[in-house]
Parts: C-alpha cells; structure tokens; sequence
C-alpha cells in the first residue's frame, strides 16, 4: 500500500471515529437530559420533605453565616451520622496481656480457642441443660492437649506458667464445665499422681491419661467437711494385712461418674495423718451417685460417694503424701488455675455482652450509645484488665521462684473471683432478658461464676489465707 493511501485510509477512519464520538455524544446528552430530568424530579421532592420537617429559608440563612470550614465540618458530620454504626472489634485483653505468650505459644492459644468454639460451644447448653459431660468431646481434648500444651519444650504436666493460665483462661472464656473437666483431671489428680505418686503408678497411670484414655477424678471434701479439710477428715485408712481399707463419705469430686481413678484422701487411723489413695473404679465398697439440682457447672458430673469397707491393694497408696501439708501444696497451683479461669470467665461475659449491646437498640438507637451501658461495660473492662494483669504478675513470680505460694495464689483467687462474679452480673444485667436465656451464653457464665466462687477455697477461707499472712494473725477459728 502507498503511503498516500494509508493516510486516506487513516482518515477515513478518523471521520468514522468522529461520526462515532459525535453520535454517542448526543446519545450521552440526551441520556444526560433524562438524567438530568430524574435528579430534577428527586431533588424537588426531597425539598418537598425537608421542607415539612424544616424552616428551609431559616436552614439557608444559617448556612450562609458559616465560613467554609464550618460548613464543611457540619456536612461532614451529617454524612458520619447517615452512615450506619461499625463497633469496633471486640477484644477483651485491652492491655495486651497476652503479648508476652512466644509466636508458638500465640498459636496454641489461637488452637484452643477455635476448638473450643468450633466444637464445645455448639453442643454445651443441651449437656448442661441436661446435666451431663459431653463425653464426646473427651477424646478431642486430649489430642488438641497433647498438640498444644504437651506439645515439645514443655514440662509435663505443667507447661509454662503462661501458656498454662491461657489454657484456663480460655476455657472459662468460652466453656467453664470443660475447664472444670480439664482441671479435675489434669491438674488435680494427675498433678497428684506426678508430684506424690510411685514410679510404677507414675508409668501406669500418667502416658494414658495424658492421652485422656484414663479420665481421673479427686476427692477431698466431704458433706460434713468443706473448708476445714485441714483439720477435720472424717473418711478413714486402715491397714490390714496386704491391703488398705478405706470407709466414710466424699462430696463432689468432679467426673467421678465416668472417671476410672479417684484420688481419695483418707485419715490414716495408725498416724492420724492424710494419705492419699488411688481407687480404681469398679472396685467393691467404692459407691458413687451423681449430685442432682444444681444451677451451676451443670454439664460437670459431681457426685455423692460413699466407701464403704472398700479394699484396695497396698501399692494405691501415694508414697509422697505424709500430712496434709502435700494436699496444700497441690492445691496452690489449683487455686492459680481457678484464679485464671474466674479471669476467663469475666472476659467471656464481657466481650459476649459487648457483642450483644452492639447489635441491641432500643429507642431507635443501639443501646451502647446509652451513658448508663457504656459505664457497666467499662467497669465491666476494668474488672477484666485488673484480673488479667494481676495473673501475668502471678506467672511471672512463678516463673522466677519455680513455684507459686499459697498465700499470692489465694489473692489471686479471691481478687479475681470476686471480680467475676461482679463482671458476670454486670454482663447478664446488660442484655436484659436475654441475659437469663442458655442461647445467649453469658447466663451459663453468670450461673458457672457462683461455684468458681466457693471451690478450691471458697472467697472467705482464701481472704483469711492472705489476712493471716499479711497480719500474722489466724482468724480461722
Ligand atoms: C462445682 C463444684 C465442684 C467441686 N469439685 C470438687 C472436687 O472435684 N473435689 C473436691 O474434693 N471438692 C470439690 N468441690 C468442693 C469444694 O471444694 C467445696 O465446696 C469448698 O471447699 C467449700 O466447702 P463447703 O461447700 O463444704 O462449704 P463450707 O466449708 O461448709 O462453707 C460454708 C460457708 O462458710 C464459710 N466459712 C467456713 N469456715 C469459715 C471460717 N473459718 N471463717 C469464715 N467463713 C467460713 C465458707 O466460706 C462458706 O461461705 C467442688 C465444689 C463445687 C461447687
């Protein structure tokens, strides 16, 4: 082709496209015009409306007495106001506590708390409605423990302070009966067999129910013996020949329904000490019946048991127990725990109720934006903080001295069960009568928070182990 007829040819294209410009021009004009014709329409009614609702003159005039800024301001006000609410996300860990955990500690926690939400959340109002341990979960618990906290580079059973008190926290937080499950059976009765038990109950008990294959159970208290343990076991050990008779009544001892062992304490009737005992079930004389009417922790099987001249090979004897003074031991850790878990179970109720109130309006407006909600949910917060801030200074002495002392784990648990049950009824208060209904979860937590508060050392007995300390003076008695 010549160059000449290239060009021709380019502008003929050139008229083309300008045929084409111009035609869809006086389309988009007239698109444009009937546009144009519509926005018309809408403003004069929206003039129309306002107009009913305001002096539009009056409206002009004041527009007019604002300098840009103002105006602008104003407008940008409007348009915020128009706009419908995001909250900002919920985090009940205001003061980033939990920053301290290691990336792989941070994963763990993140494990924990999908799997407890994912799989126990769904199905526990019906067990606890019912009164049973969803015993599926039994085996799953294991093997997310095992993946977790057992996990290389922890001791077991008691991994790092830390990531320990996350595991309570986090199952206060979503499901206290599970954490009540994982605390009888972990840290109560293996944490027993592992400080106090033979090589031998060591190696036959503890690979299993680390697994959860065995489930254990401990058994303390007594319907006529509570907080004075210490000095008043009623149930009784005797000697005879190549076995220990064991008889009298315990109270509560979570799982032992299902449980294959139980840590019975038992007055020695020879020294007049505690001992410890390992009672595998079935054994005869060993009875138990499941506690029935409780409004708390109702998916934990506690039970009434009685023993009755039950035998027991003389090797079920914990050879590390000499008095009393080693059950207390054992229960200092517990009361750590339970003090994590009370913070736990606040957290819960906070950032559920907070949800809630989110989502709730009432006189046309979302209910947080009432003054009277904000400053519950606030205390609500300062509760939470307070009691988390105090556990991180609690595993970070644990963490100095290798272990925690009695008196610093009563506070502990007394501060922060105080607390919760405060944060708990703030929380269940918030949501009106969705506060008292399963579905809405902070009633479990609000009714679980009543038995946090009177075990492992109810309030009153820990006060006194931190008003004896701090005074020098007993007023037990
Ligand atoms: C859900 C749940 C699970 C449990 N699981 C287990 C378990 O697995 N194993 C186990 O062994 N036990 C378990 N317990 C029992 C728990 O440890 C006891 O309930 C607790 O120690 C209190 O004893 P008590 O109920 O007999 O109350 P009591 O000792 O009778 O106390 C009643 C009230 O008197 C107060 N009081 C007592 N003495 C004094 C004093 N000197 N000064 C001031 N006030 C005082 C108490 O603080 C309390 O308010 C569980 C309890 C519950 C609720």
């Amino acid at each position: 082709m010549h160059t000449a007829d290239a060009n021709t040819e380019n502008n003929n294209d050139n008229n083309n496209d300008n045929n084409n410009a111009s035609q869809s021009a006086s389309a988009q004009a007239s698109t444009h015009k009937a546009d144009n014709g519509a926005e018309n329409q809408l403003d004069n009614e929206l003039v129309a409306k306002l107009s009913r609702k305001v002096d539009l003159a009056r409206l002009a005039q004041a527009a007019e007495e604002l300098d840009t800024a103002e105006f602008e301001a104003l407008v940008r006000q409007a348009i915020r106001r128009s706009r419908p609410h995001q909250p900002p996300p919920i985090n009940g860990d205001y003061y980033d506590v939990t920053a301290d955990l290691t990336p792989q500690e941070a994963a763990y926690q993140k494990q924990i708390r999908h799997f407890l939400e994912q799989e126990a959340r769904p199905i526990i109002n019906d067990y606890w409605e019912r009164g049973e341990f969803p015993k599926e979960l039994i085996r799953p618990i294991g093997q997310l423990l095992c993946d977790t906290l057992d996990a290389d580079g922890y001791q077991f059973p008691h991994p790092s302070p830390l990531m320990s008190g996350v595991l309570s926290l986090e199952l206060g937080r979503t499901e206290p009966s599970v954490s009540t499950f994982i605390g009888v059976h972990r840290s109560l009765c293996m944490g027993t067999i592992f400080l106090y038990g033979s090589d031998e109950q060591k190696a036959h008990w503890l690979p299993a129910m680390r697994r959860f294959e065995k489930i254990g159970s401990w058994a303390l208290t007594e319907p006529l013996v509570g907080s004075a343990a210490a000095a008043g076991l009623q149930t009784t050990a005797r000697r005879d020949g190549a076995e220990w008779v064991l008889n009298g009544e315990k109270k509560w001892s979570g799982n032992a329904t299902f449980a294959d062992v139980n840590v019975i304490w038992a007055r020695n009737e020879e020294s007049g000490q505690v001992n410890g005992f390992l009672v595998e079930r079935p054994t005869p004389g060993y009875h138990v019946e499941k506690l029935k009417g409780k409004i708390a922790k109702r998916a934990v099987e506690n039970v009434l048991i009685r023993l009755d001249n039950c035998r027991i090979p003389l090797d079920n004897r914990l050879p590390g127990v000499n008095s009393f003074r080693d059950v207390g031991k054992q229960l200092a850790v517990g009361r750590a725990g339970v003090a994590w878990e009370a913070t736990g179970i606040a957290m819960g109720a906070y950032e559920r109720s907070l949800a809630y109130c989110n989502q709730r309006a009432q006189f046309g407006r979302p209910i947080t934006s009432f003054q009277l909600v904000q400053a519950k949910l606030v205390q609500m917060l300062g509760n939470v903080t307070a009691m988390l801030s105090m556990m991180r200074q609690l595993t970070r002495l644990q963490e100095r001295d290798g272990f925690v002392s009695h008196e610093r784990a009563s506070l502990a648990k007394a501060f922060c069960s105080e607390k919760m049950r405060e944060t708990v009824a703030l929380a269940r208060g918030v949501m009106g009568g969705n506060g008292i209904l399963l579905e809405y979860d902070v009633a479990r937590l609000f009714a679980d928070a009543e038995a946090v508060y009177s075990y492992e050392g109810t309030y009153e007995m820990n006060t006194l182990i931190v008003g004896r300390a701090i005074t020098g003076i007993s007023a037990f008695v």
